[in-house]
């Protein structure tokens, strides 16, 4: 028998996130969209200091350990936040996606001492850097280098769109986990994460990007030149293990692709509730339980968006529940981050279209939302790059066999 209700402690803290969606982040929603890369700093200093009060911390990046199902009630704030504004949920202090490769990569030991400064003190930010000018999907093409130097490695390269970058390099204890090769003959196996500290000499934020939504991210390149951090901030083994490849990254995916998926249905659920309160003013009837033959277009249309939205919060709720239960979950988490971003970018670009012109204006927030949306199809791997992990792991073949 398979229940999908929600433990009721579980329940209660989504009620609790979707207040603070409604009454703290709606608000300044259009303000913090318009003031690109500003900081909410009242925002950001009240979440820091509400969460550290409550356990699990919000957006901290999932887990393989901990509380039972902390993963699934991650994906659930997430998803409770995203309504409110996925932006703001994606510049809230946390160790977001550098803290998910210490999770996935990191010794027991590592875990404790790059991550233990998040546990209170000001608000704290950390971040990744994989993506470079000349590798985004293809992460084996990675040209940043890490050669050691007595008690040393040495680092250099450049990264683009890396989330919360300048945050992570200027925050007191903030940390970036750079990605770079240290054997580039070994291919993918030769690919280790560092975490590179705030104040390390030879690392700087060289630009901020401008985008279309999640303005209030902000969204760094980074130059690594000759930076040096310690040998023991390579994050797991320094052994080039040509038989274990990319596991580190794909584990990193593993936690984070769920969460990701939340974020979409978040910004898809507000983009529906709004069509739907919209409707019901209106008197526009979606009359379930009707034939099909006897729907309008905008009923057709409204309950489309619906299924699609529920049937990726299933497919995420899947690959979270998964993790938490210890089990692989490469292909779910691919399928439900995959599923998500498509469903997010159409069902927000129908919500503008339903309305009409209303839709396409500023004086709501449903074009933002339509803005929002798209990143959740790009960031943690193309809609595309997850359809192929899809396809090969349903199939049984390697990336060398399709790619
Ligand atoms: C706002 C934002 C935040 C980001 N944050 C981070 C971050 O924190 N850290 C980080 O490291 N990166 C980050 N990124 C980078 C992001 O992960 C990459 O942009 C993404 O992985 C795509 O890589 P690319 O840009 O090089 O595109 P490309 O790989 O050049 O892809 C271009 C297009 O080709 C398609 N494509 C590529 N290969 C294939 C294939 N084999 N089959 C079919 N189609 C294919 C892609 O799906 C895409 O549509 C961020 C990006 C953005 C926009």
């Amino acid at each position: 028998m398979i229940d999908f209700k929600l433990e009721p402690q579980t329940a209660e803290r989504a009620r609790l996130y979707h207040a603070v969606a409604e009454q703290m982040m709606r608000p300044i929603s259009r303000e913090y969209d318009e003031r690109e890369h500003e900081k909410p700093w009242d925002f950001l200093k009240a979440v820091w200091a509400a969460t550290h009060q409550t356990e699990p911390r919000v957006g901290a990046g999932a887990e393989r350990s901990g509380p039972k199902l902390r993963n699934l009630y991650t994906i659930i704030t997430a998803e409770e936040l995203c309504w409110g504004d996925a932006g703001l949920f994606i510049a809230i202090p946390t160790a977001g996606l550098g803290g998910a490769a210490i999770m996935a990569a990191g010794t027991a030991e590592q875990k404790r001492r790059f991550l233990k400064p998040f546990d209170g003190g000001e608000p704290k930010w950390g971040a990744m850097a994989i993506t470079e000018p000349g590798c985004g999907s293809d992460s084996a093409a990675i040209a940043t280098t890490a050669v050691r130097d007595g008690d040393n490695w040495v680092l250099n390269g450049t990264k683009i769109f890396c989330t919360s970058g300048q945050m992570a390099l200027e925050c007191s204890e903030g940390f970036v986990v750079v990605w770079a090769t240290v054997d580039k003959s070994a291919g993918r196996a030769g690919i280790k994460p560092f975490v590179v500290p705030r104040n390390t000499p030879g690392v700087t934020v060289s630009r901020l990007e401008k985008k279309l939504g999640i303005r209030v991210s902000d969204t760094a390149q980074i130059v690594l030149d000759n930076c040096r951090v310690p040998l023991d901030h390579i994050l797991g083994s320094p052994e080039v293990e040509v038989e274990h490849g990319f596991k580190d990254v794909m584990a990193t995916f593993d936690a984070t692709r769920p969460i990701v998926a939340a974020m979409a249905i978040g910004v898809g659920r507000a983009a529906l509730d709004f069509v739907r309160d919209f409707f019901k003013e209106q008197n526009i009837p979606i009359r379930y339980g009707t034939s099909p033959r006897r729907l309008t277009a905008i009923e057709r249309d409204f309950m489309e968006m619906e299924t699609q939205l529920q049937a990726a919060r299933l497919l995420a709720w899947r690959a979270a529940w998964m993790l938490d239960m210890g089990q692989r979950n490469s292909l779910e988490a691919s399928m439900a981050k995959a599923k998500a971003g498509l469903a997010v970018t159409q069902i927000s670009q129908k919500a503008v279209e339903l309305l009409g012109p209303l839709g396409y204006s500023r004086k709501l927030l449903l074009e933002k939302w339509m803005r929002d949306a798209k990143i959740n199809d790009i960031f943690e791997g193309t809609q595309q790059i997850n359809l192929l992990i899809v396809a090969r792991r349903i199939l049984g073949y390697s990336s060398r066999e399709l790619n």
